[in-house]
């Protein structure tokens, strides 16, 4: 027998579960759960594409099994199955999607309390279990594997028995402490309750002996306690229930089980579309951003589904970029399981049905926009900048879908404001939407090009981040009102006259020309405004680039 050690990343995890005493332990039943199932639809999935695997679908089932006596609860499915080194990579070391994301998040956090927010994983059994014990046979290979660990002092793994392949998970339940009962976890109705609750719309049966009272045969009025084995979860995946059966719960149970995200979700849209495609689709719009969201590490893309079968994990081409802080999937049923990668580029199904979701997306976030204006904002802190990063790099048709989603602080409102709201505040005599860039607003009020505009009653934009001026740029206009910097040099209102009478002009020719040299290299020209209110100086933009843009460009490596 092999006995090894964790490595230490998964120890120090390990030891942050088992010691966070204030999460709801039972979530690990949903983890557990979740895995089977997983390994069912890979052996499904295999099957599909290699003879040698054969799916029998009545044969795929998740058993779950409670012994007082001994203390166990057990759990076992008909799936893939794992090789003695599948064991080892992937129960000996923190898995990556689900863990992974645990121990970044807590990195930042203590660790309590949010444990049952989000995916941690098979680690999550040493919450309610001191010991832990995975049977193992893999379709590929006719040896079954052992691998057991008290969660602490590493792991042993060695050969076992087993006939058919699966994986079989037996919790040595903990003893109950002062504090805390783990008895709980060993009570049917308690197990039941948890699987309803996480796992109800799993697609594999899920099955337990149940007890139930009877009718006693030949005696009138008694009954009998008969055991017998039951399905307890729906098997409907949620996807397809009708919406109005669904409670707000549900769907975000539904993102947690889906480990889409450590928060709550800010929003859902559930679809069944019943047209020239069929599919159903439930989008999650999240609260917070993804720690790696503005990263290059951050992959955009819905759970493909074709016919409840798993097809694809990320499927980026159903999201555009601007909608990549998008989670949740679609099940069609007009896709073929076995379609490759680049023959769904190319699907005009699935074209159709991102065309279809982005337009659903947009109209969502807009009625939230109109209807519940704090969630929107909170939206907009985590992914605005997503959005305009959107209307900056696309082309035509999307900018369109995008301008009634901005928003930016204003000289007027304490708020956030749309353009669309800034437009209807605008001034009769007023022609241009006016915005003014900066590091931050209180330095942008100070700017003293804003004094001219704000002093005609007009309100102006302000720009703290750098995307902000390039993706108005793009624009050009809004409601063919078109975009204008405070701070442009042919700002062209009624006193501003830059142009300098010659007699002006000759007067400080001199003092001009002195400033110009000693800011040479600095300034293009020295120029003569009527645009100062109680400013002595400022400094204007000659042409399309403004000072703001040319600091985020002078900043950019070449
Ligand atoms: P995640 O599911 O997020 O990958 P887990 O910690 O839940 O992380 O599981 C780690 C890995 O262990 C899974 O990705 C899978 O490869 C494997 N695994 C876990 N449970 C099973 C199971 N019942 N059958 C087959 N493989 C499993
Ligand atoms: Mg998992």
């Amino acid at each position: 027998m092999e006995k090894k050690q964790f490595q230490a990343e998964s120890k120090r995890l390990l030891e942050m579960m088992i010691n966070s005493i204030y999460t709801q332990k039972e979530i690990f039943l949903r983890e557990l759960i979740s895995n089977s199932s997983d390994a069912i639809d890979k052996l499904y999935y295999r099957a599909l594409t290699d003879e040698a695997i054969s799916f029998e679908q009545d044969r795929y089932a998740i058993h779950i099994d409670a012994n007082k006596e001994e203390r166990t609860l057990s759990l076992t499915d008909t799936g893939m199955g794992m090789t003695k080194e599948e064991l080892e990579a992937n129960l000996g070391t923190i898995a990556k999607s689900g863990s992974l994301a645990f121990k970044k998040a807590t990195e930042t956090k203590d660790g309590h309390d949010i444990i049952g927010q989000f995916g941690v994983g098979f680690y999550s059994a040493f919450m309610v279990a001191d010991k832990v014990t995975v049977v193992s046979k893999s379709v590929d290979d006719p040896q079954a594997y052992k691998w057991e660990s008290d969660g602490s002092d590493g792991y042993t793994i060695e050969p076992a028995e087993k006939d058919l392949p699966g994986t079989e998970i037996t919790l040595h339940i903990k003893e109950n402490t002062e504090d805390e009962s783990y008895d709980e976890f060993l009570e049917e109705f308690r197990l039941r309750s948890i699987v309803k609750k996480y796992s109800d719309f799993i697609r594999y049966p899920i099955k337990m002996q149940v007890s139930t009272h009877q009718p006693k045969d030949g005696e009138e009025g008694e009954t009998e306690e008969v055991i017998e084995e039951q399905t307890i979860n729906s098997m409907v995946p949620i996807w397809r229930k009708n919406k109005s059966e669904l409670t707000k719960e549900d769907y975000e149970h539904f993102y947690q089980e889906k480990h889409y995200g450590f928060d709550k979700p800010l929003d859902h849209i559930h679809l069944s579309v019943d047209g020239a495609v069929r599919y159903n689709a439930i989008l999650f719009i999240p609260e917070n951003t993804p720690f790696d969201f503005y990263s290059k590490e951050y992959e955009k893309g819905l759970e493909l589904y074709a016919n409840g079968v798993l097809i694809m994990e990320k499927c980026a081409d159903l999201l555009p970029d601007f909608f990549s802080f998008v989670k949740g999937m679609v099940d069609s049923e007009d896709l073929s399981l076995n379609i490759s990668r680049e023959m769904l580029q190319h699907d005009r199904q699935l074209k159709l049905i991102a065309k279809n979701i982005q337009s659903k997306i947009k109209s969502q976030l807009q009625s939230m926009l109109k209807n519940n204006r704090d969630a929107y904002v909170k939206f907009y802190q985590s992914f605005g900048r997503q959005l305009k990063f959107g209307v900056y790099n696309e082309y035509g048709a999307h900018k369109k879908v995008l301008e009634d989603l901005l928003l930016f602080h204003s000289s007027t409102e304490d708020g956030l404001v749309s353009l669309s709201e800034y437009v209807t505040r605008m001034k009769e005599d007023q022609e241009k939407i006016y915005y003014a860039g900066g590091e931050s607003i209180d330095r942008i009020k100070k700017l003293p090009q804003t004094e001219l505009v704000a002093d005609k009653g007009y309100e102006i934009l302000y720009f703290t981040e750098d995307v902000d001026e390039f993706a108005i740029k793009m624009l050009q206009s809004y409601q063919e009102k078109e975009f204008q910097s405070v701070s442009s040099a042919d700002l062209k209102m009624d006193e501003d006259d830059t142009e300098q009478s010659e007699e002006e002009a000759d007067a400080n020719k001199a003092l001009f020309e002195e400033m110009k040299s000693v800011l040479a290299g600095k300034v293009k020209d020295v120029r003569l405004s009527k645009r100062l209110k109680t400013h002595p100086v400022f400094l204007a933009a000659d042409g399309e680039v403004t000072i703001e843009m040319e600091k985020v460009l002078q900043a950019m490596p070449d």
